[in-house]
């Protein structure tokens, strides 16, 4: 646990807080649409699936698949540079229904960005068995990171 993490540190909002607060807690929350009962990630305030406002934050198991990745090769954004290359991965929760994931403005929905840890870049694979990690990078920040399942 280090104080002076070098790199960008998450900005709760009244969106978001309940996910990063359970992180903090070493549990992965998915915001879930009590009416039709369909997860969605990022949260948002009304279901995208069905026009409900009625959301709330459920506990998934913290094991998914990993749906994609990119290896940066060149870190332009400056506590990067140098640190290169990387990766930033995207998984989706087990609990998550395939066909609920889409891609809108070149973001993709549904699936849970991260960086795997404890797995060298190459051995990346789609489609791996992966599970969450809870890195306490400050005293009051925890990173959500995913790891191979072993
Ligand atoms: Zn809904």
């Amino acid at each position: 646990m280090a104080d002076e993490y070098p790199y960008l540190l998450p900005q709760p909002d009244a969106l978001t807080q309940g996910y990063w607060d359970a992180l903090k807690e070493h549990r992965l929350v998915l915001q879930r649409c009590r009416s039709c009962q369909t997860f969605q990630h990022p949260p948002d305030r009304t279901c995208r699936f069905c026009p409900d406002e009625d959301m709330t934050w459920e506990e998934v198991s913290g094991k998914g698949t990993l749906y994609t990745y990119v290896i940066v090769t060149q870190g332009i954004l400056g506590p990067w540079r140098g640190h290169d290359p990387y990766n930033v991965i995207q998984v989706l929760p087990n609990e998550v229904d395939p066909a609920s994931v889409s891609v809108h403005n070149n973001a993709t929905y549904n699936v849970v960005y991260g960086n795997a840890v404890e797995v060298d870049n190459d051995d990346l694979e789609v489609g791996m068995a992966m599970e969450a990690v809870f890195d306490d990078v400050t005293d009051d920040v925890t990173i959500l990171r995913w790891k191979p399942v072993s």
